[in-house]
Protein backbone atom coordinates (compact mmCIF):
# COMPACT_ATOMS: atom_id res chain seq x y z
CA UNK A 1 0.00 0.00 0.00
CA UNK A 2 0.97 3.80 -1.20
CA UNK A 3 0.39 6.19 1.61
CA UNK A 4 1.30 9.76 0.66
CA UNK A 5 1.21 11.70 4.53
CA UNK A 6 3.78 14.42 3.97
CA UNK A 7 1.19 17.24 2.88
CA UNK A 8 2.88 19.80 4.87
CA UNK A 9 5.79 19.22 2.25
CA UNK A 10 3.81 19.20 -0.52
CA UNK A 11 0.45 18.23 -2.27
CA UNK A 12 -0.55 16.58 -5.06
CA UNK A 13 -2.11 18.80 -8.02
CA UNK A 14 -6.16 18.67 -7.94
CA UNK A 15 -7.95 17.63 -11.23
CA UNK A 16 -9.35 21.51 -10.87
CA UNK A 17 -6.04 22.85 -10.72
CA UNK A 18 -4.69 21.31 -13.57
CA UNK A 19 -7.43 21.52 -15.72
CA UNK A 20 -7.11 25.05 -14.84
CA UNK A 21 -3.69 25.40 -15.93
CA UNK A 22 -3.88 22.93 -19.36
CA UNK A 23 -5.08 25.74 -21.76
CA UNK A 24 -2.33 28.40 -21.01
CA UNK A 25 0.06 25.58 -21.18
CA UNK A 26 -1.49 25.05 -24.98
CA UNK A 27 -3.32 27.16 -26.99
CA UNK A 28 -3.47 30.37 -24.71
CA UNK A 29 0.00 31.44 -24.36
CA UNK A 30 0.31 34.87 -25.06
CA UNK A 31 2.10 37.69 -22.73
CA UNK A 32 -0.29 39.66 -20.45
CA UNK A 33 2.05 42.09 -21.38
CA UNK A 34 1.27 42.30 -25.17
CA UNK A 35 -1.51 44.26 -26.70
CA UNK A 36 -3.29 41.84 -29.35
CA UNK A 37 -6.67 40.26 -28.24
CA UNK A 38 -4.98 36.87 -27.95
CA UNK A 39 -3.10 37.83 -25.34
CA UNK A 40 -5.63 40.19 -23.68
CA UNK A 41 -8.05 37.21 -23.01
CA UNK A 42 -4.87 35.55 -21.09
CA UNK A 43 -4.82 39.43 -18.80
CA UNK A 44 -8.03 38.99 -17.83
CA UNK A 45 -7.78 35.67 -16.78
CA UNK A 46 -4.56 36.46 -14.17
CA UNK A 47 -6.86 39.88 -13.01
CA UNK A 48 -9.99 37.24 -12.67
CA UNK A 49 -7.34 34.61 -10.28
CA UNK A 50 -6.15 37.73 -8.36
CA UNK A 51 -9.91 38.59 -7.60
CA UNK A 52 -10.61 34.91 -6.35
CA UNK A 53 -7.46 34.90 -4.20
CA UNK A 54 -8.59 38.08 -2.71
CA UNK A 55 -11.89 36.59 -2.13
CA UNK A 56 -10.61 33.81 -0.54
CA UNK A 57 -8.72 35.61 1.90
CA UNK A 58 -11.06 38.42 2.36
CA UNK A 59 -8.47 41.34 1.04
CA UNK A 60 -9.47 43.33 -2.72
CA UNK A 61 -7.29 41.98 -6.09
CA UNK A 62 -5.10 45.19 -5.74
CA UNK A 63 -3.49 43.72 -2.53
CA UNK A 64 -2.14 40.25 -4.30
CA UNK A 65 1.29 40.19 -5.86
CA UNK A 66 1.86 36.89 -7.59
CA UNK A 67 5.42 35.30 -6.51
CA UNK A 68 7.34 31.97 -7.21
CA UNK A 69 5.93 30.62 -3.90
CA UNK A 70 6.31 31.43 -0.28
CA UNK A 71 9.53 31.43 -0.04
CA UNK A 72 10.15 34.95 -1.87
CA UNK A 73 7.02 36.26 -0.89
CA UNK A 74 8.60 35.85 3.05
CA UNK A 75 11.56 37.38 1.27
CA UNK A 76 9.82 39.95 -0.06
CA UNK A 77 7.70 41.07 2.85
CA UNK A 78 10.50 41.20 5.40
CA UNK A 79 12.96 42.72 3.80
CA UNK A 80 10.44 45.74 2.36
CA UNK A 81 9.07 46.28 5.76
CA UNK A 82 12.88 46.45 6.99
CA UNK A 83 13.61 48.80 4.25
CA UNK A 84 10.16 51.16 5.18
CA UNK A 85 11.56 50.94 8.59
CA UNK A 86 15.22 51.88 7.96
CA UNK A 87 13.92 55.05 6.40
CA UNK A 88 12.07 56.51 9.71
CA UNK A 89 15.14 55.23 11.74
CA UNK A 90 13.47 52.24 13.34
CA UNK A 91 16.05 48.95 12.72
CA UNK A 92 14.17 46.29 15.03
CA UNK A 93 12.01 43.22 13.61
CA UNK A 94 10.08 40.90 15.93
CA UNK A 95 9.48 37.28 14.71
CA UNK A 96 9.72 33.69 16.66
CA UNK A 97 12.32 30.70 16.72
CA UNK A 98 10.27 28.77 15.02
CA UNK A 99 9.53 30.46 11.61
CA UNK A 100 10.51 28.62 8.06
CA UNK A 101 13.82 28.90 7.17
CA UNK A 102 12.40 31.44 4.38
CA UNK A 103 11.81 33.41 7.16
CA UNK A 104 14.60 32.84 9.68
CA UNK A 105 17.71 33.09 7.12
CA UNK A 106 15.90 36.68 5.72
CA UNK A 107 15.91 37.58 9.16
CA UNK A 108 19.80 36.66 9.63
CA UNK A 109 20.67 37.98 6.51
CA UNK A 110 19.18 41.53 7.43
CA UNK A 111 20.96 40.96 11.28
CA UNK A 112 24.16 40.98 9.47
CA UNK A 113 23.11 44.13 7.65
CA UNK A 114 22.60 46.24 10.62
CA UNK A 115 19.15 45.06 11.70
CA UNK A 116 18.17 44.49 15.43
CA UNK A 117 16.08 40.72 15.39
CA UNK A 118 14.48 39.87 18.84
CA UNK A 119 13.38 35.95 18.46
CA UNK A 120 10.34 35.05 20.53
CA UNK A 121 10.39 31.90 22.68
CA UNK A 122 7.83 29.46 21.47
CA UNK A 123 6.29 27.69 24.48
CA UNK A 124 5.95 23.60 24.98
CA UNK A 125 2.53 23.70 23.59
CA UNK A 126 4.07 25.28 20.34
CA UNK A 127 2.06 28.79 20.45
CA UNK A 128 3.54 31.90 21.15
CA UNK A 129 2.42 34.33 24.51
CA UNK A 130 1.04 37.34 23.41
CA UNK A 131 2.90 38.83 26.62
CA UNK A 132 6.05 37.74 25.45
CA UNK A 133 5.94 39.96 22.22
CA UNK A 134 4.32 42.63 24.05
CA UNK A 135 7.53 42.73 26.07
CA UNK A 136 9.63 42.80 23.03
CA UNK A 137 8.30 45.81 21.32
CA UNK A 138 10.31 48.58 21.03
CA UNK A 139 10.31 52.61 20.06
CA UNK A 140 12.53 51.37 17.21
CA UNK A 141 10.53 48.17 16.10
CA UNK A 142 9.38 48.40 12.40
CA UNK A 143 7.80 44.45 11.69
CA UNK A 144 6.22 41.53 13.71
CA UNK A 145 6.66 38.65 11.57
CA UNK A 146 5.02 35.73 13.04
CA UNK A 147 3.53 32.52 11.26
CA UNK A 148 0.14 31.34 11.19
CA UNK A 149 0.29 28.07 11.30
CA UNK A 150 3.54 25.79 12.15
CA UNK A 151 5.01 23.48 8.98
CA UNK A 152 6.50 21.28 11.32
CA UNK A 153 4.26 20.85 14.67
CA UNK A 154 0.93 22.48 12.73
CA UNK A 155 0.38 24.94 15.78
CA UNK A 156 -1.87 28.18 14.83
CA UNK A 157 -1.28 31.11 16.76
CA UNK A 158 -3.46 33.77 18.26
CA UNK A 159 -3.01 35.48 14.90
CA UNK A 160 -6.07 38.25 15.42
CA UNK A 161 -4.55 39.44 18.87
CA UNK A 162 -1.18 39.58 17.58
CA UNK A 163 -2.16 41.51 14.66
CA UNK A 164 -4.57 43.26 16.94
CA UNK A 165 -1.72 44.56 18.87
CA UNK A 166 0.73 45.20 16.69
CA UNK A 167 -1.96 47.74 15.46
CA UNK A 168 -2.22 49.08 18.42
CA UNK A 169 1.49 50.28 18.20
CA UNK A 170 1.84 51.12 14.48
CA UNK A 171 3.93 48.14 13.63
CA UNK A 172 3.38 46.35 10.65
CA UNK A 173 2.52 43.03 10.72
CA UNK A 174 3.55 39.83 8.71
CA UNK A 175 2.14 36.33 8.99
CA UNK A 176 3.58 32.98 6.85
CA UNK A 177 0.50 31.11 5.89
CA UNK A 178 1.72 29.38 3.85
CA UNK A 179 0.43 26.12 5.86
CA UNK A 180 -2.95 27.73 6.80
CA UNK A 181 -3.97 28.76 3.38
CA UNK A 182 -6.65 26.84 2.10
CA UNK A 183 -6.82 24.37 5.04
CA UNK A 184 -8.10 27.45 7.20
CA UNK A 185 -10.43 29.98 7.41
CA UNK A 186 -8.58 33.74 6.83
CA UNK A 187 -9.99 37.14 6.76
CA UNK A 188 -6.53 39.56 6.67
CA UNK A 189 -9.08 42.48 7.67
CA UNK A 190 -10.57 40.44 10.66
CA UNK A 191 -7.43 39.13 11.65
CA UNK A 192 -5.39 42.52 11.53
CA UNK A 193 -3.15 41.22 9.06
CA UNK A 194 -0.89 43.54 6.71
CA UNK A 195 0.95 41.27 4.82
CA UNK A 196 0.94 37.64 4.24
CA UNK A 197 2.18 34.78 2.66
CA UNK A 198 0.75 32.05 0.89
CA UNK A 199 2.18 29.03 -1.65
CA UNK A 200 0.44 27.15 -4.13
CA UNK A 201 1.39 24.07 -3.99
CA UNK A 202 0.68 23.40 -0.13
CA UNK A 203 -2.90 23.50 -1.23
CA UNK A 204 -2.90 21.44 -4.62
CA UNK A 205 -1.91 24.19 -7.05
CA UNK A 206 1.91 23.45 -8.79
CA UNK A 207 4.88 23.92 -7.37
CA UNK A 208 6.82 27.39 -8.00
CA UNK A 209 3.97 29.56 -7.65
CA UNK A 210 2.93 31.70 -4.70
CA UNK A 211 1.42 35.09 -3.43
CA UNK A 212 1.91 38.03 -1.21
CA UNK A 213 -0.77 40.22 0.62
CA UNK A 214 0.00 43.81 1.11
CA UNK A 215 -2.69 46.19 2.69
CA UNK A 216 -3.00 48.91 0.79
CA UNK A 217 -1.34 51.47 3.64
CA UNK A 218 1.74 49.54 3.53
CA UNK A 219 4.72 50.48 1.34
CA UNK A 220 5.74 47.90 -0.58
CA UNK A 221 9.98 47.65 -1.99
CA UNK A 222 11.02 44.94 -4.94
CA UNK A 223 13.04 41.96 -4.72
CA UNK A 224 13.01 41.32 -8.44
CA UNK A 225 13.65 44.06 -10.90
CA UNK A 226 12.14 44.03 -14.33
CA UNK A 227 8.85 44.96 -16.19
CA UNK A 228 6.25 46.68 -14.86
CA UNK A 229 4.17 43.29 -13.88
CA UNK A 230 2.69 43.03 -10.56
CA UNK A 231 2.29 46.56 -10.29
CA UNK A 232 5.41 47.57 -10.81
CA UNK A 233 6.53 45.54 -7.47
CA UNK A 234 7.57 42.33 -9.00
CA UNK A 235 9.61 41.92 -12.87
CA UNK A 236 8.91 39.35 -14.67
CA UNK A 237 6.50 37.69 -17.10
CA UNK A 238 3.74 36.46 -15.02
CA UNK A 239 3.82 32.67 -14.38
CA UNK A 240 0.09 32.01 -15.57
CA UNK A 241 -0.61 28.82 -16.05
CA UNK A 242 0.61 28.77 -12.10
CA UNK A 243 -1.56 31.98 -11.19
CA UNK A 244 -4.95 30.29 -12.50
CA UNK A 245 -4.23 26.90 -11.35
CA UNK A 246 -3.78 28.27 -7.83
CA UNK A 247 -6.36 30.40 -7.96
CA UNK A 248 -8.56 27.59 -8.81
CA UNK A 249 -6.90 25.40 -6.01
CA UNK A 250 -7.60 27.85 -3.49
CA UNK A 251 -10.70 28.24 -4.23
CA UNK A 252 -12.08 24.78 -4.33
CA UNK A 253 -10.26 24.29 -0.89
CA UNK A 254 -12.12 27.11 0.68
CA UNK A 255 -15.28 26.12 -0.99
CA UNK A 256 -14.50 22.77 0.49
CA UNK A 257 -12.92 23.78 3.29
CA UNK A 258 -15.68 22.45 6.01
CA UNK A 259 -16.43 18.90 4.69
CA UNK A 260 -12.68 18.33 4.23
CA UNK A 261 -11.82 19.57 7.62
CA UNK A 262 -14.70 17.23 8.65
CA UNK A 263 -12.74 14.30 6.79
CA UNK A 264 -9.22 15.24 8.37
CA UNK A 265 -9.89 15.78 11.76
CA UNK A 266 -11.28 11.56 12.63
CA UNK A 267 -8.12 10.44 10.87
CA UNK A 268 -6.06 12.72 12.52
CA UNK A 269 -7.52 11.70 15.85
CA UNK A 270 -7.34 8.55 14.95
CA UNK A 271 -3.91 8.47 14.08
CA UNK A 272 -2.67 10.10 17.49
CA UNK A 273 -5.06 8.04 19.74
CA UNK A 274 -3.14 4.77 18.09
CA UNK A 275 0.24 6.45 18.07
CA UNK A 276 0.69 7.78 21.50
CA UNK A 277 -0.15 4.09 22.66
CA UNK A 278 3.91 2.95 22.10
CA UNK A 279 5.25 3.60 24.89
CA UNK A 280 7.44 6.66 25.63
CA UNK A 281 6.10 8.89 23.23
CA UNK A 282 4.72 12.45 22.96
CA UNK A 283 2.94 14.92 21.12
CA UNK A 284 4.88 17.55 19.53
CA UNK A 285 3.16 21.00 20.26
CA UNK A 286 -0.35 20.41 21.09
CA UNK A 287 -3.62 19.89 19.12
CA UNK A 288 -5.11 22.44 20.73
CA UNK A 289 -4.75 25.08 18.52
CA UNK A 290 -3.71 23.02 15.50
CA UNK A 291 -4.56 22.87 11.57
CA UNK A 292 -6.18 19.76 10.62
CA UNK A 293 -4.15 17.36 8.90
CA UNK A 294 -0.88 17.71 10.69
CA UNK A 295 0.37 15.15 13.73
CA UNK A 296 4.18 15.54 15.09
CA UNK A 297 5.47 12.80 17.88
CA UNK A 298 8.23 11.76 19.14
CA UNK A 299 9.35 8.43 19.78
CA UNK A 300 11.93 7.81 22.63
CA UNK A 301 15.34 6.00 21.54
CA UNK A 302 14.95 6.03 17.95
CA UNK A 303 16.31 8.34 14.68
CA UNK A 304 13.97 9.58 12.89
CA UNK A 305 15.87 9.43 9.94
CA UNK A 306 15.76 5.41 10.18
CA UNK A 307 12.12 5.88 11.19
CA UNK A 308 11.62 7.22 7.72
CA UNK A 309 13.76 4.59 6.00
CA UNK A 310 11.70 1.59 7.01
CA UNK A 311 8.29 3.24 6.70
CA UNK A 312 9.37 4.07 3.26
CA UNK A 313 9.94 0.17 2.75
CA UNK A 314 6.37 0.11 3.66
CA UNK A 315 5.23 2.83 1.44
CA UNK A 316 4.46 5.36 3.85
CA UNK A 317 5.64 9.07 3.13
CA UNK A 318 5.95 10.87 5.95
CA UNK A 319 8.76 13.23 7.36
CA UNK A 320 11.03 14.32 10.17
CA UNK A 321 11.60 17.92 10.63
CA UNK A 322 10.84 20.08 7.64
CA UNK A 323 11.57 19.13 4.21
CA UNK A 324 14.56 21.92 3.89
CA UNK A 325 16.46 20.42 7.10
CA UNK A 326 16.39 16.83 6.37
CA UNK A 327 19.47 15.37 4.73
CA UNK A 328 21.40 17.63 8.01
CA UNK A 329 21.79 15.97 10.73
CA UNK A 330 21.14 18.48 13.23
CA UNK A 331 17.56 18.31 14.75
CA UNK A 332 14.88 20.21 13.88
CA UNK A 333 15.22 24.01 15.14
CA UNK A 334 11.03 23.46 15.79
CA UNK A 335 11.34 20.96 18.00
CA UNK A 336 14.58 22.32 20.43
CA UNK A 337 12.40 26.02 19.73
CA UNK A 338 9.21 23.57 22.16
CA UNK A 339 11.79 22.29 24.67
CA UNK A 340 12.48 18.73 23.37
CA UNK A 341 16.21 17.85 24.21
CA UNK A 342 18.49 16.73 20.96
CA UNK A 343 18.37 13.48 22.22
CA UNK A 344 14.40 13.15 21.79
CA UNK A 345 13.96 15.63 18.53
CA UNK A 346 15.79 13.14 17.14
CA UNK A 347 13.46 10.60 17.04
CA UNK A 348 9.83 12.65 15.88
CA UNK A 349 8.20 11.43 13.43
CA UNK A 350 5.63 14.16 11.87
CA UNK A 351 2.63 12.89 9.38
CA UNK A 352 0.50 15.50 7.34
CA UNK A 353 -2.72 14.44 6.22
CA UNK A 354 -5.03 15.67 3.57
CA UNK A 355 -8.36 15.24 2.15
CA UNK A 356 -7.53 12.52 -0.51
CA UNK A 357 -6.24 10.51 2.73
CA UNK A 358 -8.27 7.60 3.30
CA UNK A 359 -9.16 5.51 6.65
CA UNK A 360 -7.50 2.88 4.86
CA UNK A 361 -4.56 4.25 4.82
CA UNK A 362 -4.87 5.59 8.28
CA UNK A 363 -5.05 2.18 9.19
CA UNK A 364 -1.70 0.87 7.58
CA UNK A 365 -0.10 4.03 9.38
CA UNK A 366 -1.35 2.48 12.24
CA UNK A 367 -0.43 -0.87 11.70
CA UNK A 368 3.41 -0.41 10.78
CA UNK A 369 4.32 2.22 13.03
CA UNK A 370 3.99 0.38 16.08
CA UNK A 371 5.95 -2.66 14.53
CA UNK A 372 8.92 -0.44 13.12
CA UNK A 373 9.22 1.81 16.08
CA UNK A 374 9.65 -2.05 18.22
CA UNK A 375 12.24 -3.18 15.69
CA UNK A 376 14.50 0.15 15.93
CA UNK A 377 14.33 0.21 19.44
CA UNK A 378 15.50 -3.49 19.80
CA UNK A 379 18.52 -2.32 17.66
CA UNK A 380 19.54 0.64 19.49
CA UNK A 381 21.77 0.82 21.88
CA UNK A 382 20.02 4.00 23.50
CA UNK A 383 16.72 1.91 24.06
CA UNK A 384 18.95 -0.61 26.10
CA UNK A 385 20.54 1.96 28.09
CA UNK A 386 16.82 3.62 28.98
CA UNK A 387 15.38 -0.57 29.69
CA UNK A 388 18.33 -1.21 31.74
CA UNK A 389 18.04 1.88 34.01
CA UNK A 390 21.42 3.19 32.59
CA UNK A 391 19.58 6.75 31.99
CA UNK A 392 16.70 7.86 32.83
CA UNK A 393 13.25 8.28 30.15
CA UNK A 394 12.95 11.63 29.29
CA UNK A 395 9.16 11.21 28.19
C1 LIG B 1 6.48 25.36 2.33
C2 LIG B 1 6.62 26.54 3.21
C3 LIG B 1 7.27 27.71 2.78
C4 LIG B 1 7.97 27.80 1.46
O1 LIG B 1 7.07 27.86 0.38
P1 LIG B 1 7.63 27.55 -1.09
O2 LIG B 1 6.47 27.84 -1.98
O3 LIG B 1 8.02 26.12 -1.09
O4 LIG B 1 8.77 28.49 -1.32
C5 LIG B 1 7.32 28.79 3.64
N1 LIG B 1 6.74 28.73 4.86
C6 LIG B 1 6.11 27.64 5.30
C7 LIG B 1 5.48 27.65 6.65
C8 LIG B 1 6.02 26.51 4.50
O5 LIG B 1 5.41 25.41 4.96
Amino acid sequence: MFVYADNAATTSVSKTALDAMMPYLTTNYGNPSSLYSFAQEVTEDVAKARADIAACIGATPREIYFTSGGSEADNQAIISAAKAGEKKGKKHIISTKFEHHAVLHTLNKLKKEGWDVTLLDVHEDGVVRLEDLEKAIREDTCLVTIMFANNEIGTVQPIKEIGALCRSKGIPFHTDAVQAAGHMAIDVNDMNIDMLSLSGHKFHAPKGIGALYVKRSIPLFNLIEGGAQERGKRGGTENVAGIVAMAAALKESCSQMEENTAKIIPMRDKLFAELSKIPHSKINGSLEHHVPGTVNMCFEGIEGESLLLMLDAYGICASSGSACTSGSLDPSHVLLSIGLPHEVAHGSLRLSIGEYNTMEEIDHIIEVVPQVVEKLRNMSPVWDELQKGQRPHII
